[in-house]
């Protein structure tokens, strides 16, 4: 950086936009009689290269430093044109999500802007049913009556009621092979059409609502459209307890805001963008939906990004990623599950996806609906306090009733004698079940617990030697670290004391799904966790499998907690309500209950009531006891009180600073410099604690350092971290890496 004169103010400036080229940018200084109107977004006329041909460009930033001498450097000619085009409004985005969250202008451009590769465009391809109606019945009845066509029985059942489905959705979220699709072309049951024709997937007289709204439903939905159509824009917090139908709730607020003329963003977990889920969508809506997902390229996004920027679609639902979409006429933003975690970013800028949300709805003029049966502390404190208006619904659609919920006290079970993963209750629940032909889900939340080895003679548990974390005992006796794949052979004995006493503390969903079998031997079981969704379709074929009841019992982390309607799941056992209380963060009682009303959830969503057996060692804990009777006001007291008195969210607001060094020693001294530098003149309005280690002190042979700002004002904390940025330019070195969580989501 050459010549700092106090004074001036420049611009960076890009010609074109592309993604490739963001870093790219030209230094023009901004002219006094245009300061009030240049801003990061702007479009502006500037003279270029040596001919001064006036081109346009975009304001990408602005600094009071020019990248070269100050004296060559050129005047920007004129602000053209108002703040209409998309690409504007993401540049300010990202201009905003930079300065709250903490990154270079640089990773926030390249997180919000579409990305633009040269890709060939994608052949949109759909598989047509090309069998009339009576045939496509018997080959059915054929395909069900083999136990091995499973999948050709899917695929059928679902061209018999869509005739004609995008290619990406069956060998996607249906799961099936491109050898089953393969067959039905050379059985003549099926076709593939490659053209254009075909996109108008679903029939226009299916696109009806396929319910009629309850009563609660309706009004809510009327609320809403007399507000949108009377102008009148707002965050709605929709609060529905599990199956009270709030996918049909937000499909009538979207049918309001696109007969409008304008577009509308869906936000899913990843983890719930099932076929089923997608499908409710294109079913009501047709070809005006596009998906997105994480497995899709660069160039299938951006094609699916230029159809929206083309008015081809209004209606794009995906993960937080899907935010992004170039909609120039944005309506409605609707998140759904709004408190999932993963709405939140790991990578820098660590962005909320809900926090920015509410910025985009700002700078369209849209609304924001966030939906959920365990809202967020935050959104139901926003609601409360009135920022957010607060929907209710207290009933579940379908008429069921909400699941029976009983609480096993495993102290008890244990004083008793009952050493195992299993009470008796809830064994003989199970057992119950089994003859009934019903089926159970049993939940095992081992959030990073499960499977630790150590010694029962001294208590040593055995580590990876690159990362501050305890090996994982897996099935074939190995044993791994989870965090960069250290592993090593079985050990018979303890590395420290060599007793033999060696063994894993706590239990995985492994030895669930062994001490089932070994129970029931006669019950088929299938178990869901990261190790059984590794391969691409996983995740689905576990989820049909269960649907379509060629398994009793599924075994599973929080994976199982969502996505699915099983109706015959009466049984959800829930083994060890309390592994997630002893989480080092301050969420970790949020989660908890989350977890237990989700999973609980799941039992009983058709005619048959449902059961849940939360089985725990700490019966009288607040969350636990709350989820059980699924209140959550009861919970959001308590939790509110107890983040009231130690100023976390959403009573304040808490930055970690994490500063990640080679060795201990740099990471050490830079932290106490840059917590002395940060302290400076903040005492009273705000709190610094640490520097301290990371809870986990190493991570791949780095070494992590934290230091936590806690305060009531939110522009106090930008200000600490914008000085901690420039302390870092002045002061840090290639060693030495700092970055930012605003109201983190998980411990460090
Ligand atoms: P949630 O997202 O609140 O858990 P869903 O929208 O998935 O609930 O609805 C749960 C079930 O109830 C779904 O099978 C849905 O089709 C059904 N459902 C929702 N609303 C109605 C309604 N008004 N009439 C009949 N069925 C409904
Ligand atoms: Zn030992
Ligand atoms: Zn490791």
């Amino acid at each position: 950086m050459i010549g700092k004169r106090m004074e001036e103010r420049y611009a960076d400036i890009i010609v074109d936009i592309s993604h490739e080229n963001l870093d790219h940018t030209f230094s023009y200084r901004i002219p006094d009689h245009l300061s009030d109107r240049v801003a990061p977004g702007s479009r502006v006329l500037i003279p270029f290269g040596a001919s001064n041909r006036q081109i346009e460009g975009f304001v990408l930033e602005i600094t009071d430093r020019a990248k070269y001498d100050p004296s060559k450097v050129k005047d920007i000619t004129e602000v053209v044109g108002d703040d209409s085009l998309v690409e504007q409004k993401l540049i300010r985005l990202a201009w905003w999500m930079k300065n709250r969250y903490g990154s270079t202008m640089n990773r926030a451009l390249s997180t919000a802007l579409p990305i633009r590769k040269k890709v060939k465009a994608v052949e949109k391809k759909n598989v047509v049913l090309v069998l009339p109606d009576e045939e496509a019945a018997q080959k059915l009845e054929l395909f069900t009556k083999n136990k091995r066509m499973v999948a050709r029985k899917r695929l059928l059942e679902e061209l018999i009621k869509e005739k004609s489905i995008d290619y990406r959705l069956v060998t996607g979220k249906l799961n099936i092979s491109a050898s089953t699709v393969r067959y039905f072309c050379e059985e003549n049951i099926a076709k593939i059409d490659s053209t254009r024709v075909y996109r108008n997937t679903v029939n226009k007289t299916d696109i009806m609502p396929s319910v009629s709204l309850t009563e609660e439903q309706q009004s809510i939905a009327d609320d809403f459209r007399r507000d949108y159509e009377s102008g009148r824009r707002d965050t709605y917090l929709l609060y529905g307890i599990t199956g009270s139908g709030k996918t049909e709730v937000y499909m009538d607020m979207i049918e309001s805001v696109v007969s409008n003329g304008r577009q509308v963003i869906v936000l899913i977990p990843e983890i719930s963008l099932t076929y089923q889920t997608v499908m409710r969508f294109y079913r009501r809506f047709g070809d005006r939906v596009s998906t997105l997902h994480s497995k899709l390229s660069d160039g299938e996004r951006f094609d699916q990004f230029e159809r929206a920027k083309k008015h081809e679609i209004d209606i794009m639902i995906g993960p937080r990623s899907a935010l992004f979409t170039p909609f120039d006429d944005l309506g409605l933003i609707v998140i759904d599950e709004e408190h999932e975690h993963t709405y939140k970013s790991d990578q820098m800028p660590k962005y909320h996806a809900r926090e920015v949300a509410i910025e985009l709805a700002r700078l369209h003029d849209a609304s924001v609906v966030l939906g959920s049966a365990t809202p967020s502390v935050e959104s139901y404190f926003a609601a409360k306090s009135g920022q957010f208006r607060l929907y209710t619904l207290t009933k579940r659609a379908k008429n069921a009733s909400l699941p029976n919920v009983s609480i096993v006290d495993l102290r008890e079970e244990l004083k008793s004698g009952n050493r195992s993963i299993f009470s008796n209750k809830l064994r003989e629940e199970i057992g119950k079940r089994l003859q009934n032909n019903e089926q159970v889900m049993l939940f095992l939340n081992r959030r990073g617990y499960a499977g630790f080895v150590s010694c029962r003679s001294c208590g040593k548990s055995i580590k990876c030697p690159h990362c501050d974390v305890s090996l994982s005992r897996h099935a074939n006796g190995k044993l791994m670290c989870h965090y960069c794949g250290y592993e090593i052979p079985a050990v018979k004995k303890c590395p420290s004391c060599s007793s033999t006493l060696i063994g894993s503390m706590g239990i995985g969903t492994e030895a669930v799904e062994e001490q089932i079998k070994q129970l029931f031997p006669y019950a088929s079981v299938l178990r869901m966790d990261a190790d059984t969704t590794k391969q691409k379709g996983d995740y689905e074929q576990i989820l049909s499998t269960f649907a379509n009841r060629e398994a009793d019992i599924l075994v599973g982390t929080q994976m199982i907690v969502k996505g699915h309607d099983f109706p015959f799941v009466t049984l959800v056992g829930i083994l060890a309500a309390d592994m997630s209380l002893n989480a080092n963060d301050y969420r970790a009682g949020e989660r908890t209950f989350q977890l237990l009303v989700q999973a609980a959830g799941r039992s009983g969503r058709d005619k048959c009531e449902g059961d849940v057996i939360i089985q725990t060692y700490s019966p009288d804990n607040y969350a636990i006891r709350a989820a059980a009777v699924q209140d959550y006001g009861a919970f959001f007291e308590e939790e509110m009180g107890y983040r009231k008195l130690l100023m976390y969210p959403p009573a304040g607001h808490i930055l970690a600073v994490m500063i990640e060094s080679r060795t201990d020693e740099a990471g050490e001294a830079f932290s106490r410099s840059l917590a002395q530098a940060l302290s400076d003149g903040i005492i009273g309005r705000a709190s610094l604690i640490g520097p301290t280690d990371a809870t986990i002190r190493k991570i791949r042979d780095i070494y992590r350092h934290m230091i936590y700002v806690k305060s009531l004002d939110i522009d106090l904390i930008t200000m600490i971290k914008d000085r901690a940025e420039a302390y870092f330019d002045e002061n840090g070195n290639k060693d030495i890496r700092i970055s930012f969580d605003l109201d983190p989501m998980n411990g460090y």
